[in-house]
């Protein structure tokens, strides 16, 4: 049966008020970091509109007419629009293709639902296709729209979205939950905190043997800093990796570098396992340098999101990094 996740009990107690007082907006935006469960919400929310007969916490049955088609994916009242293909855009036809679905009448319930994932993704021209949906909404259709990065989205489509925020996780539940999930306490503690309180990130992190892909990043980035690992061939060798996951590690390592930089004691550290050796590095280099090297990977991340040549990116980024700072280097030669 599906049900909210243990941290998302809030979130839902407000849609089941809403819901139950004829109160839910035709649009909202779920924003928030990825892999803590937004998707999963919104098909939540969808399936409850969709149900003939939800439970009194609004939670769909699983066996009506209206589930069953859901689930197997031929719901006529639903709609999941996503970019056709990984990495690419969503599209002004997938929008058209919406809109004249949306001028059509539910074919079952009372209740129709959209949901767009991720709103970020799409282009230009969709979005302004959809703000008119948004200006003149089709019968009882709820739009769905899920980003992690808001920001991106036109302040029009904003403006006309009721936002309901997913924050970070670190809470009790969130760890119990994912200690279930992984049968190993510890391990969960240390994914959620390398995932940034993403739990299902952390769960697929650990599943896809991204803990083990993160220990041999680490042997090699520290033996880069040490100077023991030439930045061209190491870039060859981490090209086939997944490029978000590998520039979003360098990134996590390069802020606790920065809080071991500031205080010996941080409150916070991403990496908790790694903090003596984070520590050793973060003394080759200082910390003006750190600061730029996030934001050079920042920017890398963002460039990740297109189709960039991997192989050349990562040159760029780590031929400034061998052998510690230049701050460090020249001061080593002028000694
Ligand atoms: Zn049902």
């Amino acid at each position: 049966m599906l049900q909210p996740y243990p941290w998302h009990q809030v979130q839902w107690q407000e849609m089941q008020q809403r819901i139950s007082g004829g109160r839910l907006p035709h649009a909202l935006l779920f924003s928030g970091p990825a892999g803590v469960g937004k998707l999963d919400f919104a098909l939540l929310l969808a399936a409850s509109l969709l149900c003939d007969q939800p439970d009194a916490a609004a939670l769909p049955c699983g066996n009506c007419r209206g589930c069953q088609l859901l689930a197997a994916g031929s719901h006529p009242d639903f709609r999941l629009l996503q970019p056709e293909e990984e990495g690419k855009e969503i599209t002004i036809g997938q929008i058209r293709e919406l809109l004249v679905w949306q001028a059509l009448t539910p074919q079952y319930g009372r209740a129709r639902a959209v949901i767009i994932e991720p709103a970020d993704r799409m282009n230009a021209n969709a979005a302004n296709a959809l703000l008119k949906t948004l200006e003149e909404p089709g019968r009882e259709v709820l739009l769905l729209l899920i980003t992690a990065r808001p920001a991106a989205l036109l302040p029009t489509i904003r403006s006309r979205c009721q936002q309901l925020p997913f924050a970070a996780q670190s809470g009790a539940e969130t760890h119990a939950w994912l200690s279930g999930q992984l049968a190993d306490a510890q391990q969960a503690a240390l994914a959620l905190a390398i995932s940034g309180g993403a739990p299902l990130r952390a769960r697929a992190l650990v599943a896809e043997g991204g803990m083990e892909r993160r220990e041999r990043l680490f042997a090699d980035f520290a033996a880069l800093l040490e100077g023991g690992q030439e930045p061209v061939a190491l870039a060859a060798q981490w090209q086939p990796l997944s490029l978000p996951e590998t520039l979003a590690t360098l990134h996590g390592w390069h802020v606790d570098m920065a809080r071991l930089k500031v205080t010996a004691s941080p409150a916070r550290l991403d990496n908790p396992d790694l903090r003596e050796r984070l520590q050793a590095l973060s003394e080759r280099v200082d910390l003006a340098e750190l600061i730029q090297r996030q934001g050079r990977l920042q920017e890398a991340m963002r460039l990740a999101r297109g189709h960039p040549n991997t192989q050349l990116l990562l040159e760029d980024i780590l031929l400034g990094w061998s052998g510690g700072s230049r701050q460090a280097r020249s001061a080593a030669t002028t000694r």
